[in-house]
């Protein structure tokens, strides 16, 4: 190692939403991570790191990596072809289905994943000459009813304050493993040894977070609605909600406590699978509390009733007035909003509810294999992996290659970029500027703006590049005003430029859809090195320095009217670790909430609730008598950008959980081989004893069935896709998100 490797270089996690900061050492060469620790320095993390920080080299490091545009041969292969002929070729494309059919026809989507969110920023500098309108990406598989949910009731997505909650509740979530806040495991590890806390793990399986709980409800799989329905119910009829909060903060209370008088806690009960008389003292101890947090995550999310879940988890915490103080819940204040729940109208086919500007990841595929005249006929994907990582891989591939033209900007080539038309190759997070706007903390929120790691090799390039090529060679950049900006920069420095901007945007509101890449080539290129990528957030941290003034200058950073926004700037691209942009009072809470007011009543949500007691659950058959939660988090899943099946530690194949009476009936042993089957298709998987798991309930992790080149460079997929098995039809009635937590299964023993 030479003394300039030996430097500890700051940079972040990239394999889920924390971010953690991280420390690392790189190798002699400066070419791959060597050494890694976490940042003492980082406000969210503080020096936490998990066991996957570790392996990040297997990230930058790879055998996949793309160099090159590619252009999809007639037989299916792919041959390199030079930058200018794709983005010719591409944008000639694109411009001729806009031309034809109207822009809104080309599909949007990605643009960021768990660990870089700038390409979605960078987008519109394409998307907006091509009038591009629909978009989406994994929150509309996951999160937008619990965003709908929140904005309806809160007017914003709620986080809870788990280190100061007296009673702490996950429903369908392990945060040991799939974390959701910072520093889980010490948070959980403090919340266990406490006595004057209790943590409650609401999950069918007995998680590595449940081994820690003072109470464990393993509900039934897919009937957490009959088990939250019956303790608000128990709340209401046992006179247990907090009057006096709901008088001073709450409307809809007598529809709510009308719709719950009527529920019967003992056939909720009975169909979770639990005791009434648990249902019952759960309740108690909840508004008994001082204070409870509840964080909901995928187990509920991706699963039957997962919208009216997330109404019902959000009654349990409202009803007893944990909103608004310490120890309870909070609405954060972003710099972006990346968990908006507001309604966009609906898709152009499917007529789907679009919330937060995201159609549902479910109707993607049936917008496309339809002759609707109204149908996608061209996308265009970045940061994300579709045929992979949604329901129904073959639909997906079949959806793809139906389009007019498709396009893929990734750094591997991946399952998706292997049915697209054209794949673009980017640069890696670690070789630019990177950020996400996953930041939720409070009352101090921080944004943290990595610095690159590697020198970017020949051939890829940055996305904000990629989207400002295309968006030249449709003619919507004004000749010379790239120039124009750049000599204002270097002639009359940040405030000239400043000015310069706002002018041409007021003369020209078209250019706003550029300006993306319009500051990416311009303020980027004076900006310190290597720091070219995070440009865009110069606007946005105007955006914020106008609508958080008094957070901003609460933090100790200054500047007069408009320097504000600057200052801000400067701080994020000059600090390794991140900065704290807002610091707040919780009575600042209330501010987000419209009218100061929570809205308890939401029609549709009870109207369902009304029928839950008349609702026979049946979710398996007999052809399909499992059921399978495909996509479980474990010790060594994480997203999809590390390709590399070495990257793992244990559990290499992705084993089938089973639970042992199981895999006894089915004649199973552990490592034997069992065919597991579903609507959608069947797959030949490991199979591993797992006493944790509820009888009758079967899980596949997430990250599996990924093809990467051995020593010979010949393909190998390790481990089952858990999306050949799932279907986008099993799906929310409000929002489409996926069942993939109860898909009906068979099993089989493999002779
Ligand atoms: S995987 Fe998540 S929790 Fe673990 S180190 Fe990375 S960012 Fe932090």
């Amino acid at each position: 190692m030479t003394a300039d490797n030996a430097e500890w270089k700051t940079t972040a996690c990239v394999l889920c939403s924390l971010n953690c900061g991280v420390k690392v050492q790189l190798t002699e060469d400066g070419r791959s991570i060597a050494r890694t620790r976490g940042d003492e320095a980082h406000p969210g993390s503080r020096g936490y790191l998990c066991n996957k920080a570790s392996r990040l080299n297997y990230y930058q490091n790879r055998a996949d990596r793309l160099m090159s545009p590619m252009r999809r041969c007639a037989d299916g292969s792919y041959e390199p072809i030079d930058w200018d002929t794709a983005i010719a070729e591409i944008a000639e494309k694109l411009a001729a289905v806009r031309d034809t059919h109207g822009g809104d026809k080309i599909f949007y989507y990605g643009g960021g994943g768990q660990g870089n969110h700038l390409p979605g920023a960078y987008s519109r500098t394409s998307m907006q000459p091509l009038g591009m309108q629909y978009r989406s990406n994994a929150l509309a598989q996951e999160k937008t009813g619990e965003f709908w949910v929140a904005q309806r009731m809160l007017g914003g997505w709620a986080h809870g304050d788990f280190d100061h909650a007296q009673v702490v509740i996950f429903l369908g979530k392990n945060p040991w493993q799939s974390h959701g806040f910072s520093r889980a495991r010490i948070s959980i590890r403090e919340m266990a040894k406490d006595p004057e806390r209790t943590l409650i793990v609401i999950d069918p399986k007995r998680t590595e977070t449940a081994d820690l709980a003072d109470i464990h409800l393993a509900v039934t799989p897919a009937r957490d609605a009959w088990l939250l329905a019956g303790m608000v119910a128990t709340l209401v009829q046992e006179d247990l909600v907090n009057r006096t909060w709901l008088a001073e903060h709450a409307a809809g209370l007598d529809a709510v406590a009308g719709v719950f008088l009527d529920v019967d806690i003992a056939d909720c009960a009975d169909k979770s699978g639990l005791e009434e008389a648990t249902v019952r003292s759960t309740a108690r101890l909840i508004a008994r509390a001082d204070s409870v947090a509840v964080l909901e995550d995928l187990g509920v999310q991706m699963n039957r009733h997962s919208t009216l879940v997330s109404y019902l988890q959000r009654l349990l915490w409202l009803l007893t007035g944990n909103f608004g103080r310490p120890g309870t819940h909070y609405t954060a204040n972003g710099l972006g909003n990346l968990a908006s729940g507001d309604e966009n109208g609906v898709s152009p086919v499917a007529g789907a509810r679009i919330i937060g500007g995201l159609v549902p990841c479910n109707v993607i595929t049936s917008e496309v294999l339809t002759d609707h005249p109204n149908r996608y006929r061209a996308m265009f994907i970045e940061s994300g992996n579709p045929v992979h990582s949604l329901a129904d891989s073959s639909r997906w591939r079949e959806a793809l290659r139906a389009l007019e033209v498709s396009v893929v900007i990734d750094v591997a080539m991946t399952e998706t970029a292997r049915q697209a038309d054209y794949v673009l190759p980017a640069t890696t997070q670690y070789e630019k500027a990177e950020a996400t706007f996953f930041n939720f903390e409070f009352p101090d929120n921080y944004f943290h703006v990595r610095q690159p790691l590697f020198e970017p090799p020949e051939g890829p390039l940055d996305e904000a590049e990629i989207h400002m090529r295309i968006a030249e060679a449709l003619g919507a950049v004004p000749e010379g005003l790239e120039q124009e900006l750049i000599d204002v920069l270097a002639t009359a420095g940040r405030e000239g430029f400043r000015e310069a901007v706002f002018t041409k945007l007021a003369e020209d509101p078209a250019l706003l859809g550029i300006a993306p890449g319009l500051l990416y080539r311009t303020l980027g290129t004076v900006l310190p090195a290597g720091m070219r990528n995070a440009a865009t957030l110069w606007a946005v941290c105007h955006q914020y320095a106008m609508s958080s003034r008094a957070a901003l200058l609460a933090t100790g950073l200054e500047g007069e009217g408009m320097d504000l926004g600057d200052a801000l700037f400067d701080a994020l691209v000059s600090e390794p670790s991140g900065v704290i942009f807002s610091r707040e009072q919780w009575s600042d809470v209330w501010a987000r909430v419209p009218g100061g007011t929570v809205q308890l009543e939401l029609p549709d949500l009870l109207a369902d609730v009304a029928q839950l007691n008349t609702e026979s659950p049946e979710e398996t058959t007999a052809e399909f008598p499992f059921l399978l939660s495909a996509g479980e988090r474990r010790s060594f899943t994480a997203n999809t950008i590390i390709r590399n099946p070495e990257w793992r530690r244990k559990d290499a194949q992705g084993a089938l959980f089973i639970n042992p009476d199981d895999a006894a009936r089915l004649n199973l042993g552990e490592g034997s081989t069992a065919r597991i089957s579903t609507r959608a298709g069947a797959q030949d998987v490991l199979v591993a004893l797992n006493d944790r798991m509820h009888k009758g309930h079967v899980s596949l992790p997430n990250g599996m069935g990924l093809d990467y080149p051995d020593a010979e460079g010949v393909l190998k997929k390790t481990g089952t896709s858990p999306n050949e098995l799932t279907s986008s039809e099993l799906r929310d009635e409000y929002v489409g998100t996926p069942w993939h937590k109860s898909v009906p299964a068979r099993i089989e023993a493999v002779d």
